[in-house]
């Protein structure tokens, strides 16, 4: 399959494409910084199947040349993973939350995969492996509300509202169309205190893509294991 992949350069992207491309996938890799994903992407043993993609989810001008190189290279693609992500102004009272700042993490986490999959989807294949993945998180559950994350938490439940929505729009096209929780994972996100690692999450992932879990028809938000998650 041909898969898309945002943010693709280092945590739980790197290890997408990686995992990806070991299993024989064709990654196109959204990258912001050419120079040093090449670096870090060319270190995998299967670099020949990531080709990267200059891929910044806030402009949408970047987003619509990358689709126009896409459709140019490679005609279409099966799957798109957004993963892109900002983890800004946790554990904010109020009082003190920087707006721009939560601007900044609603650009990223949620106007991003809109723009994506608005540019995208055109060239997305329909047959039953095709699908489009939103990387979200247990904090945008509205069953699970700690406090003090005003910012990321609001982006990824509004991202689970897109995806809801998404979903109706393509459900009969063939399209499978989920937001997933990676659990939390050793990345410069989640720090080092975190007990999962992103290449068991991306091999979840693969292994949700290729069809091998069994999920709920009904099921748009799940764990990277494929279990239902909480709206
Ligand atoms: P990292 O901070 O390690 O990596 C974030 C990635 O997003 C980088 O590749 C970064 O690129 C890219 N990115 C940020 N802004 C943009 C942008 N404007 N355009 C394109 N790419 C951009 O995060 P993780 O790998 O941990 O997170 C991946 C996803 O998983 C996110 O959506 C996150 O919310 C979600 N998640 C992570 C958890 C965790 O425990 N780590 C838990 C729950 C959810 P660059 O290098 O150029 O900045």
């Amino acid at each position: 399959m041909r898969i898309l992949i945002t943010g693709a350069n280092r945590g739980l992207g790197l290890a997408l494409s990686q995992a990806g491309a070991e299993r024989g996938h064709q990654i196109l890799a959204g990258v912001r910084d050419l120079q040093t994903s090449t670096e870090r992407l060319m270190q995998s043993e299967v670099y020949k199947s990531i080709s990267l993609l200059p891929l910044d989810v806030t402009d949408e001008e970047s987003v619509s040349s990358a689709a126009n190189a896409v459709k140019e290279n490679f005609g279409t693609i099966d799957v798109i993973i957004n993963n892109a992500g900002v983890l800004l102004e946790r554990d904010k009272q109020i009082e003190d939350l920087d707006l721009d700042q939560v601007k900044v993490t609603f650009d990223v986490n949620f106007f991003g995969p809109i723009k994506v999959v608005k540019h995208f989807l055109p060239l997305l294949m329909m047959g039953d492996r095709s699908s489009i993945i939103n990387i979200s998180s247990e904090s945008g559950s509205m069953s699970n509300a700690f406090g003090g994350d005003y910012a990321y938490a609001s982006s990824k439940t509004a991202l689970n509202m897109f995806t809801l929505q998404l979903n109706q729009y393509v459900k009969n096209k063939n399209i499978n169309v989920y937001s997933v929780h990676p659990g939390w994972i050793k990345t410069d996100m989640g720090g080092d205190r975190a007990p999962g690692n992103p290449i068991d999450t991306a091999k979840g992932i693969f292994d949700i893509i290729e069809g091998k879990r069994e999920i709920g028809s009904s099921n748009v938000f799940i764990t990277y294991e494929g279990q239902p998650m909480p709206l």
